[in-house]
């Protein structure tokens, strides 16, 4: 008999906010393929009906909501619904998120509240909707929060952004301190260039994308299977003793800079 993998998720139930396609389903796949149980939610019930069948495949339990993270009130209640759906919560993946590019002179106050609400204002009542689920059980917990390159470096026009994932980098740190009494570690991951819908206007450009490889130094950009492994290890026990951290998956940009 082979000893249990400390990455193992068997059992364990985890949601991960859009998780209906780009990085959110690769991770939400990353997670059944380690033996969990998944919830995503995402706004397009489409996309989260085609999602939910690539996690069934893995012969896991999925099951999937209709959730606006900007609609705070909203958070609590489908969070809540998924967890009794599922059994239980143990890991909350906050990955949905929003971008707008603007020279920071024409930002006005809409493009700041899209990108803010859904990027921090969204994973904070996330977190504290699924926080409350692990507290009443008494078992801990894993939140794992998608940070970016920006929340380490400016870049010029992704100001809304980047004090969006700034401020999910201290909010990361700032719930780990709180809730380690509670047994809920709280980390995050920031990934570097990674081509989805989010990002798609960039790559659409060759120039954009010779200048960001010159940048990478593993010089490509992240594939979807560059992303799964460090959630894993941060829902599992394999990262029992760490939390209030963000693991960069960047090709080694951020070392480079
Ligand atoms: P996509 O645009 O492909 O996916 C964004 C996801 O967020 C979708 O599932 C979308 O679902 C969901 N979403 C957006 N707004 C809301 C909302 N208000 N309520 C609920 N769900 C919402 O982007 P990525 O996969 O690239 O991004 C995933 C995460 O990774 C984001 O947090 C992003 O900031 C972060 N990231 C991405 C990088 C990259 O290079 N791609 C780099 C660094 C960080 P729907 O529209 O159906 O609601």
């Amino acid at each position: 008999m082979t000893a249990p993998s400390i990455f193992d998720l068997t059992g364990r139930k985890a949601l991960v906010t859009g998780g209906n396609r780009g990085i959110g389903q690769a991770i939400a796949e990353a997670l059944a393929g380690a033996g969990a149980d998944v919830a995503i939610t995402a706004r397009d019930e489409g996309t989260l009906n085609e999602t939910v069948s690539r996690l069934t495949a893995l012969g896991r339990k999925a099951v999937t909501a209709a959730l606006d993270v900007t609609d705070t009130a909203r958070c609590g209640v489908v969070i809540a619904a998924c967890a009794e759906a599922l059994g239980g919560l143990d890991i909350l993946v906050n990955n949905a998120g929003h971008e707008e590019v603007r020279p920071s002179l024409d930002v006005d106050e809409g493009l700041w509240d899209r990108v803010v609400s859904t990027n921090l204002k969204g994973a904070f009542f996330c977190a504290q909707a699924a926080a409350r689920r692990m507290t009443e059980a008494g078992q801990g917990g894993a939140i794992i929060n998608l940070c970016s390159l920006t929340s380490y470096v400016g870049i010029p026009t992704a100001t809304p952004y980047g004090s969006s994932k700034s401020g999910l980098m201290g909010m990361t740190r700032a719930l780990a301190a709180e809730w380690a009494q509670h047994g809920i570690r709280v980390n995050a991951i920031a990934p570097g260039y990674f081509h989805t819908g989010m990002t798609d206007a960039f790559y659409r450009d060759p120039e954009w994308q010779q200048t960001m490889l010159a940048k990478i130094p593993q010089r490509r950009f992240g594939a979807m299977e560059d992303i799964g492994g460090a959630v894993v290890f941060l829902a599992s026990a394999a990262s029992s003793y760490v939390t209030g951290h963000c693991i960069p998956i960047d090709g080694g940009y951020l070392a480079s800079i």
